[in-house]
């Protein structure tokens, strides 16, 4: 990480699809009439604002850009890191909900502390060695609990009989399922909105039933879930943004 990327300041700013925290950095300029919004070159909001320009002032604008922002800055995809991306978006999706994140250290055996009646996660990962592979490790350990049991909850919920999950480290895939009724899912499903996460799981539900791509496998999938248009949309896009995260 840069010393730009440290000096950054954090906001968080409401999207149609949730809170988003966005790095940014705001410049006076003698020279600006209006406040300007760009992508700076670490994928942070740059405002360019007159030089009499109230900070606060400057800020709500910010704010009043969610979605503008959740477009743009996903679309430059500069941290691969799983540490800066946490960093910038201390969120993990599990049981339906988004999770506000907390880190610390350990010096015993790294642990986490969730209840599904919690909005919050905390992760505490091991002091000594490589923070990247200990970050991975943990969230890997959480994902493997919270996306068994949501696959499970959700199976019950539509009636679909599954032998077992399994949470893998797929390099482009977010799921599959095997004629045996083994569904294999991708840990970064924790990272993904909760409502796109339920959706992979839904489409893996749905193939318990149709081991393929047929309309009936799409109109079961629609009745799993409504948004399944929609959301199969936004998989691509996410995809492209959250797989290359936590590679070694
Ligand atoms: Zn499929």
């Amino acid at each position: 990480m840069s010393q730009k990327q440290n000096s950054l300041r954090l906001v968080e700013v409401d999207t149609s699809q949730g809170a988003l925290m966005v790095p940014y950095e705001i410049r006076r300029s003698r020279r600006a009439r209006y406040i300007r919004l760009s992508i700076g070159r670490h994928n942070h909001a740059l405002l360019s604002v007159p030089w009499r320009c109230a900070f606060v002032e400057a800020l709500e604008f910010l704010r009043s850009q969610g979605d503008w922002l959740m477009r743009n800055l996903s679309e430059h995809p500069t941290r691969t890191s799983l540490k800066d991306y946490l960093e910038t978006h201390p969120r993990l999706y599990a049981m339906g909900k988004a999770l506000r994140l907390s880190q610390g250290f350990t010096r015993a055996k790294p642990f986490y502390v969730y209840s599904t009646d919690n909005d919050e996660v905390e992760l505490r990962i091991r002091a000594e060695g490589d923070v990247e592979e200990n970050l991975i490790a943990l969230v890997r350990t959480f994902a493997q609990e919270v996306i068994e049991k949501r696959t499970m909850e959700l199976a019950n919920q539509v009636g679909a009989r599954i032998k077992r999950v399994s949470v893998r480290n797929q390099a482009t895939r977010w799921g599959s399922c095997s004629s045996s009724g083994t569904i294999s899912l991708n840990w970064r499903l924790v990272l993904l909105r909760a409502n796109l996460q339920d959706h992979v799981i839904y489409h893996e539900l749905a193939h318990v039933q149709q081991m393929n791509h047929s309309s009936k496998f799409w109109n079961l999938l629609r009745a799993y879930d409504p948004q399944t248009d929609a959301h199969n949309e936004q998989l691509n896009p996410a995809g492209a943004k959250l797989m290359p995260l936590g590679r070694l």
